[in-house]
């Protein structure tokens, strides 16, 4: 092939189209107008390009059905958790052209309120006690058990009858929800047809650390909730979290489940997700190497599969992926 030829290839393949799935685009398409969806990134690091992919997908599908994107920071875990990161994250999404000020954001340490009346009312109708096992403790009960893809807590502390209060003290016992056996038979919007069963997933879930902070699982679902959120979007890392997190829901009251789609995650060259190991991929990198925000935007959505060629979108022209 001439290097004419070449440079044509390469200007052909530089023009991106966008590759939606046929099945995903008519799924969104089932959606109501003016859904409200949710980015609940934790503040435990500087965002990579995987947050990235998945604001596309936040902000994108709330842009074509004429949505709204609630930004919320996930700072249960106050051991992993730094400010400094919020404000860090924050400045990045501004950046990126995907907030500004007019922006609705919540923050979980703003209203620890919350997951405390949560909790009191979770303990009128269901069986809450206190555990005080390690996970080093769980994970030795188990090894004569066939190896599971995640933690299996054995009923233990609720069997044994051990702890009498469930009150809040901090560094002394965790808080745990007994699980009874239900099956979730639910559709994700990419994922398709889902069946899980908690109890024999993860068995009783965990509320409140050991050490004092609420869990991710509680504080997600006391917020969808609370929120309103009627979108959930967020990576296939998250998809085994949804049976649980819709039984917790029933628990706490929530009337409707909201939709679900869990979108492809930007993996590295030996397959891990891209949060183990973000170096070269930090957003912050990426700005002080020159690139734009459209020119992340579409570093992203090519990555992620949302576009066929890398290519510049800016923020407000997301819907248009989908
Ligand atoms: N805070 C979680 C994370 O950063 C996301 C939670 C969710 O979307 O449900 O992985
Ligand atoms: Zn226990």
């Amino acid at each position: 092939m001439s290097l004419f030829a070449n440079i044509l290839r390469i200007k052909a393949l530089k023009i991106g189209e966008f590759v939606i799935l046929p099945s995903l685009r008519q799924n969104l398409e089932k959606l109501p107008l003016g859904l409200r969806t949710r980015f609940a990134p934790s503040p435990t690091g500087y965002l990579h390009l995987g947050h990235v992919a998945s604001a596309l997908y936040v902000w994108g599908i709330a842009q074509a059905r004429q949505g709204h994107v609630l930004l919320r920071i996930e700072d249960h875990d106050a051991q992993r958790c730094r400010p400094e990161f919020t404000a860090a994250l924050v400045e990045d999404l501004e950046w990126l052209q995907l907030i500004d000020a007019t922006t609705e954001s919540s923050i979980q340490s703003d209203h620890p309120q919350r997951y405390v009346a949560a909790l009191a009312s979770l303990e009128q109708k269901a069986e809450v006690y206190a555990c005080t096992c390690s996970r080093k403790a769980i994970a030795e009960r188990l090894t004569r058990e066939p190896p599971r893809s995640e933690l299996f807590y054995d009923g233990y502390c609720r069997s044994q009858r051990i702890h009498a209060t469930t009150e809040l003290t901090p560094g002394g016992a965790g808080l745990r929800l007994h699980l009874p056996p239900q099956t979730f038979v639910f559709d994700d919007l990419m994922q398709g047809a889902q069946e899980q069963t908690p109890s024999l997933q993860c068995g009783d879930l965990l509320l409140r650390e050991r050490a004092g902070s609420w869990t991710y699982h509680f504080c997600v679902t006391v917020d969808d909730a609370e929120e309103e959120i009627d979108l959930i979007i967020r990576g296939t890392d998250l998809l085994d979290a949804c049976g649980r997190q819709r039984q917790l829901a029933e628990l706490l009251g929530r009337p409707t489940p909201p939709y679900l789609l869990h979108h492809p995650l930007i993996v590295d060259e030996t397959g891990q997700k891209l949060s183990k190991r973000f170096g070269s991929t930090a957003l912050r990198t990426l700005r002080a190497s020159g690139y734009t925000p459209a020119e992340v935007l579409g570093l992203a959505a090519h990555t992620v599969g949302l576009l066929s060629a890398e290519q510049p979108i800016a923020a407000r022209d997301l819907g248009g992926l989908f």
